[in-house]
């Protein structure tokens, strides 16, 4: 089969960019790779910046359809125990975010980019010959080729098809997330669902997911003491006995699945090349403490359509997410510097980064 784009991957950043392209009239294949493994909900929230993005791109609709609710704010305990309430009242245009239900918002986008996905086990091999790439990949237990002239790498921090073409990957720290799912429970001090607080061995995240059910995570880090037993619910009381708030929404549920996932800074040491580019965490993989792991994955797919619509190079793409990610990493380091409290901690220490 011969087609213009083939985008790899089918979260949030391929889909958008399908979306796109389809709307660009540009001839896709979506190459969507089957696991078995259970889509496991994060509760993500976009900020009120995400909005005029997604406005710009004719799908703030469809995601303001598919948001469980509005939030006009978080809460978070870093650098000192005051509670601080971080308030969107004063953003424009838009004075709220939105917490979105992935699951079904992708499914719609899914529908909406039409019927060009391909599901297949694995990728065999990607070759280049005569200005086109011949992607290999293994579909039923059959092998089966794809032409193309342009290649997408939307895979999120697996990097899929960069590993193919031996593009190796620059971390700035090791930061690991751990989550689960637990009985919806309230703190009366606020107001707010999303709820940020750092301690001695990372930090936790809480955000309401459906009426029932909050979402909870641990970041830390390998070397981090609680390491080997942050993986089992049952250590997570003794692991935040020290905390003002993150202890309080521990729920007494028997035995929550707990999913741990990569949740460092890092990017590939290239984004383009010669008819392939990077989109979505797969190009800049942000700490989730910053909320615009969805909105980069928007905004690269947007600056991606367009660099194929116009068939130039790709250095303009390249250039604006190098200047990204080096602010990123200057407001990342900036927000890690306030917590002082724990400086000679493992993951404290890991935060350190060199830009
Ligand atoms: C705990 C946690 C909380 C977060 N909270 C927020 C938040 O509040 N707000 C926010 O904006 N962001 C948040 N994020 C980040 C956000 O989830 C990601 O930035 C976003 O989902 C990235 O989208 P993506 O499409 O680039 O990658 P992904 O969503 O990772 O999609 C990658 C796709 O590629 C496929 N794939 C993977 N490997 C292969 C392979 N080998 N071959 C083929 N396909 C493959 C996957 O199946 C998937 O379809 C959070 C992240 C974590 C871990």
């Amino acid at each position: 089969m011969i087609t213009e784009v083939v985008i790899v991957g089918k979260g949030m950043a391929a889909l958008v960019l399908a979306y796109l392209l389809k709307q660009e009239g540009i001839n896709y294949v979506l190459l969507d790779r089957k696991t078995g493994v259970k889509a496991f909900d994060l509760a993500e929230t976009l900020p009120p910046s995400a909005l005029p993005l997604l406005q710009s791109i004719g799908l703030l609709e469809l995601f303001e359809k598919h948001s469980i609710r509005k939030t006009y704010g978080y809460h978070s305990l870093w650098g000192n125990d005051r509670l601080a309430n971080h308030n969107f009242y004063f953003y424009h245009p838009y004075k709220y975010g939105l917490k979105i239900d992935k699951r079904n918002l992708l499914a719609d986008l899914e529908q909406k980019t039409g019927s060009k996905n391909i599901p297949y086990e694995y990728l065999i091999q990607l070759k280049k010959e005569a200005g086109e790439f011949q992607i290999v990949y293994q579909q039923n237990g059959i092998k089966n080729t794809l032409q193309t002239p342009m290649i997408v790498d939307a895979t999120g921090r697996s990097r899929a098809v960069l590993k193919l073409l031996n593009v190796p990957s620059i971390d700035y720290d090791g930061t690991l997330s751990f989550t689960c799912h637990l009985a919806r429970k309230k703190h009366p001090d606020l107001k707010h669902d999303v709820f940020v607080e750092s301690f001695k061995e990372g930090w936790g995240l809480v955000s309401g997911l459906k009426k029932t059910q909050n979402v909870i995570s641990i970041f830390t880090h390998r070397e981090s003491p609680i390491f080997h037993s942050v993986s089992s619910f049952q250590n997570w009381k003794t692991i935040l006995r020290e905390t003002k708030y993150l202890k309080h929404f521990l729920s007494d549920d028997s035995a929550p699945k707990v999913k741990g996932k990569r949740a460092n800074s890092s990017r590939p040491q290239k984004i383009t090349g010669n008819g392939w580019l990077v989109i979505g965490d797969a190009a800049l993989a942000f700490d989730p403490l910053c909320s615009h792991g969805i909105s980069n994955a928007i905004y690269t797919a947007k600056k991606a359509a367009a660099a194929i619509v116009r068939k130039t190079d790709f250095t303009d793409y390249d250039k604006s997410l190098q200047d990204i990610f080096h602010t990123y990493l200057k407001s990342k380091e900036h927000i890690y510097r306030q917590e002082k409290r724990w400086q000679n901690e493992a993951f404290w220490i890991n935060q350190k980064v060199a830009i």
